[in-house]
């Protein structure tokens, strides 16, 4: 009933009494005014009058279940939302969730992560209060070496919707990091669960630093979307028009199982393209010309003997020749 209210309250321009809110929702207007005074607690602005009713003000910096769902307008993905105000990892809750049968779509949030995970066993720094941690959990009919594909779009849809809500020039470091100024401001962790020829279920998860001011002095190539742009964003903001556009994305994809027609705008944004780049895998490092990005994820590049080599996401980082881009 809280993002009923929540919602509704959202919807007004003016005050609405307590009376009607309760005619509108079908509570009791006790229950309304005990949820006002929860929702004041967790930091929404409401002004209460005995004679007008009730107006919300200001909305807190705030992820919770009520107020993501309040904002979020997908049809199948993020409908049935898990918030933690703190957990070890959104990715295992998540995994948990799966197998027990939750459906796609089902989202963990966390305002901070103990154990927040990067690629290959790495840490992800996950303070409380100012960042995303969120993981999806996506039930996709695929092979197994087609998953790391969603990775992808994810990066397209993130990169694309911190460039709306913010206005900076966010940028695709491929296959999954998005930089800003040539910093990282959002990481993307895809694991799965697989048979032979089908996958299970796939965990995406994604950690947005918004907000954060100082990171640990091991990060020397994090940056947040606040230090870069000089004031605070809204997360919930952020949250809803990734789903926005990565669901129409990802249901597109699941028709068709190819990356084509996200290509161009993912090539448009995808900063590895610019420039030389240094490949990192278990067995060498070597200096590259980035060649293209194909359809099934890979990014083509040309050695410095001239030969052309497809990389695949896995084992393997890019990175700058000179920095972290
Ligand atoms: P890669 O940059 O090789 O793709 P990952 O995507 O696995 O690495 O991200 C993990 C790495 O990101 C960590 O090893 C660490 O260097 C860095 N990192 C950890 N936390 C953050 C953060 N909050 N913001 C930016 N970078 C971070």
């Amino acid at each position: 009933m809280k993002e009923k209210v929540l919602k509704y309250l959202k919807e007004q321009k003016e005050y609405v009494s307590g009376e009607q809110i309760s005619k509108k929702l079908g509570v009791t207007r006790a229950s309304i005014w005990k949820i006002i005074n929860k929702l004041k607690e967790e930091g929404y602005m409401i002004e209460s009058s005995t004679k007008k009713g009730y107006k919300l003000m200001e909305v807190p910096n705030i992820i919770t279940k009520e107020e993501v769902q309040s904002i979020i307008k997908t049809q199948c993905l993020g409908k049935n939302i898990n918030y933690f105000s703190e957990i070890d990892s959104t990715n295992e809750i998540v995994k948990k969730l799966a197998r027990k049968g939750e459906a796609e779509g089902t989202i963990v949030i966390a305002d901070k992560q103990t154990a927040g995970k990067g690629r290959l066993g790495r840490v992800w720094e996950s303070p409380s209060g100012v960042n995303i941690f969120m993981s999806i959990l996506l039930r996709p009919q695929i092979k197994p070496d087609k998953a790391s594909q969603i990775t992808l779009i994810v990066g397209l849809a993130m990169c694309e919707a911190i460039r709306e809500v913010t206005g900076l020039d966010a940028r695709i470091k491929w296959p999954n990091d998005i930089v800003v100024n040539g910093k990282k401001v959002c990481g993307i962790l895809t694991e799965m669960s697989a048979e032979i020829d089908c996958v299970n279920y796939v965990v995406v998860g994604i950690g947005v630093n918004v907000n954060q001011m100082e990171f640990s002095e091991n990060l020397p190539h994090a940056t947040s979307l606040k230090i870069e742009g000089g004031k605070e964003y809204q997360r919930g903001n952020i949250i809803s028009v990734f789903f926005d556009k990565f669901e129409s994305y990802y249901m597109a994809y699941k028709t068709d199982i190819t990356l084509e027609p996200i290509l161009p705008a993912y090539k448009t944004y995808c900063i590895t393209l610019a420039d030389k780049v240094k490949i990192i895998d278990s067995i060498q490092e070597y200096i590259a010309e980035p060649v293209d990005v194909l359809a099934d994820g890979s990014l083509v590049v040309k050695n410095e003997e001239g030969e052309e080599k497809r990389i695949f996401t896995g084992e393997v980082s890019v990175r700058g020749i000179y920095g972290y881009v």
